[in-house]
């Protein structure tokens, strides 16, 4: 029914939108339903036809290629929703990886939706997941924050939003912004956290180094702007592990200066503790003192 590399056969694929993987570098990364797709589809909407012909004639598929990107995306949508609407197979790719992530896609696929037609994932390469399972960083909580703003003053202020996620955090960036970014990473989520960076992934090139943030930031800095593409990925914040001796000292600190709640808040606060847990250590510590 189905087959990979030249000369396919047709497969039967029902009518809807298809955000299919494409690879990251390696050409091989591409699955076996993502070339049956492209070769069935009635229209494959690409963000650059001449990356996607390169990739098509790889394959030996001859698609029907239309360019669907930010600048176009808004004009050809109601073209493709009524090609949905007469039963038409559309898929959707980027130039690498996958659709939708730190690129186009999410309004088609939300206005697809909204007008009720099938969307369905053909999953494959991304480098959020090759960084990631490559970094030797924790994967079991991660969360994935694109590209950060170019201009240092708005990068700290995005970080500090991200500051006290509990999970691995990794981001998109270019060679010639890598070690400003990883400056500002040291700068507001603290030089001692653990990272990496991934560059090339998949390709002749790939390289995964790890560090602390300042260290890393040091290394771009001396060896200058590597070439390729780059994923950052910095580990979770560390634990604060506190003793009950330091809930008390600093209790006992804090209702020097402050009402019982505010003393609890901050001293929740400063150690990670439950406020209410530390709300209720601080009134056994008041009446302790009280009798
Ligand atoms: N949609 C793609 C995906 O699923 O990974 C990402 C597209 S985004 C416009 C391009 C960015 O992804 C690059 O600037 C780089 O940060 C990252 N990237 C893409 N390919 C990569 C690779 N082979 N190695 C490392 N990073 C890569």
């Amino acid at each position: 029914m189905s087959a990979a590399g030249g000369g396919q056969q047709p497969v039967a694929v029902s009518p809807g939108l298809y955000v299919v993987s494409t690879p990251i570098g390696n050409l091989r990364d591409i699955t076996l339903r993502a070339l049956d797709i492209l070769s069935a589809a009635d229209e494959v909407l690409a963000e650059d036809t001449r990356v996607a012909g390169k990739l098509m004639s790889a394959y030996g598929i001859k698609a029907r290629l239309s360019p669907y990107h930010d600048h176009n995306g808004a004009e050809r949508r109601p073209q493709i929703l009524s090609r949905l609407a007469d039963g038409g197979r559309i898929a959707l790719i980027s130039d690498a990886g996958t659709p939708l992530i730190s690129d186009p896609g999410w309004k088609l696929v939300h206005d697809a939706l909204e007008a009720g037609h099938k969307v369905y994932p053909v999953p494959g390469a991304s480098a959020l997941l090759a960084g990631l399972v490559a970094s030797g960083l924790p994967s079991d909580r991660f969360m994935f924050a694109g590209f950060l703003p170019p201009k240092s003053g708005a990068r700290k202020a995005a970080l500090e939003t991200l500051k006290h996620v509990p999970g691995t955090l990794v981001f998109y960036e270019s060679g010639p912004r890598l070690a400003e970014s990883l400056a500002d990473l040291a700068a507001v989520l603290g030089g001692g956290r653990t990272a990496a960076v991934a560059r090339e992934l998949t390709k002749l090139f790939e390289e995964t180094r790890r560090g602390t943030l300042t260290s890393l930031a040091e290394h771009y800095q001396t060896a200058g702007p590597p070439r390729g593409e780059i994923v950052i990925l910095t580990g979770p914040p560390e634990e604060k592990t506190s003793t009950p001796g330091d809930l008390d000292a600093a209790l006992r600190d804090a209702l020097l200066t402050m009402p019982t709640k505010d003393a609890a808040t901050s001293v929740a606060e400063a150690l990670g503790l439950p406020r209410r847990d530390v709300y209720q250590r601080a009134l056994q510590l008041k009446s302790e003192n009280a009798g």
